[in-house]
């Protein structure tokens, strides 16, 4: 039986990184079973490092996260190589004993070739969003934009947002260098997406830390698209002040800014009471058209950004003080 016995009592199946590089990886808990993929070699280096799941956060050993697709390839692999030695000994046996003498029996075995276990072959999924970690280099890609890294467990929000305030400042650019209609609705547009993008990452820091919330519904309802609203939930969710680390100045422009996105979106950029109730604004005229410079997106972009970084920073203090 020497070609079942050198299989030995494991047997390891080499698992295919699709076309651009990445395995699919998928976690464990029942609950998530989310799917994603990774580069192996890319992030961090050592044996032994756990997995963490880029959805749920949770934390395995890499060997835990395979995919179910991937363990449906893996068996069936195995079993087409055990049978195929099974039938190699068996061959080895074959014997034709003819009878001896009047009142002999024979024996003999003749070993068929059977049908050879079928291979479930399966191809690794599309994804959405494709990240390279900051903060290990591991590249890898999820469904939806935000994510834990699956190498070192960082959130990339901080990373989502300050490439979507990238794009917001090439498109001030690109206003500087075109006519002056298209120019105007360049800077609205930017200002729309540089709320979109602080919103966005509010609302999704906001739900990864619910749990640290002493309010975790107040938490996961918590819209940043009204930074004195945010501000407010902030406080009750979490006892945190966003304004904290920001002058009263760049407070105070940052939320005219966010106040002019309002316009902007819901009344075609036309001043109304609310505005200047909202902003303290008195020198704006109700009915008249607001008007938003690409220098205001600009410094918006910088106080989103020190805001962020804030945010992020005291929503961690609250995790660890818990
Ligand atoms: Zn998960
Ligand atoms: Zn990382």
């Amino acid at each position: 039986m020497d070609h079942f016995r050198r299989l030995g009592n494991s047997i390891s199946i080499p698992i295919q990184a699709d076309e651009n590089g990445f395995t699919g990886r998928e976690c464990p808990q029942p609950d998530c079973e989310g799917y994603f993929k990774i580069e192996l070699g890319t992030g961090l280096k050592g044996e032994g490092l756990p997995c963490h799941c880029p959805y749920c956060g949770h934390t395995a050993g890499h060997d835990h996260f395979w995919t179910k697709e991937q363990i449906e390839y893996a068996k069936s692999v195995a079993m087409r190589k055990i049978t195929a030695a099974l039938h190699k000994d068996l061959k080895k046996l074959e014997c034709d004993h003819k009878p001896k003498g009047a009142f002999g029996i024979g024996i003999s075995m003749k070993v068929k070739p059977g049908r050879a276990t079928p291979i479930h072959y399966y191809r690794e999924k599309q994804l959405e969003t494709e990240v390279v970690c900051v903060n290990c280099t591991l590249r890898y890609s999820v469904y939806g934009v935000f994510a834990f890294c699956p190498d070192c467990g960082a959130h990339n929000s901080l990373q989502i947002l300050a490439k979507n305030l990238e794009l917001v400042e090439k498109m001030l650019e690109m206003a500087t260098a075109t006519e002056k209609e298209l120019a105007e609705r360049l800077v609205e547009n930017s200002l729309e997406d540089c709320v979109s993008a602080f919103d966005g990452f509010g609302r999704e820091l906001c739900r990864v830390h619910a749990r640290n919330a002493t309010n975790p519904a107040k938490a996961g309802r918590t819209s940043f698209q009204n930074l004195e609203g945010a501000k407010s939930s902030l406080h009750d969710a979490f006892g945190i002040d966003l304004s904290a680390h920001v002058t009263a100045d760049e407070w105070q422009s940052a939320v005219r800014g966010f106040q002019k996105r309002h316009l902007v979106a819901h009344k075609m950029g036309v001043v109304d009471q609310d505005y200047i109730t909202k902003t303290g604004y008195f020198q704006a005229v109700v009915g008249r058209k607001i008007g938003i410079g690409a220098d205001e997106v600009r410094g918006l972009v910088q106080i989103i950004n020190k805001l962020a970084g804030h945010l992020s920073g005291d929503l961690e203090e609250v995790r660890k003080n818990l």
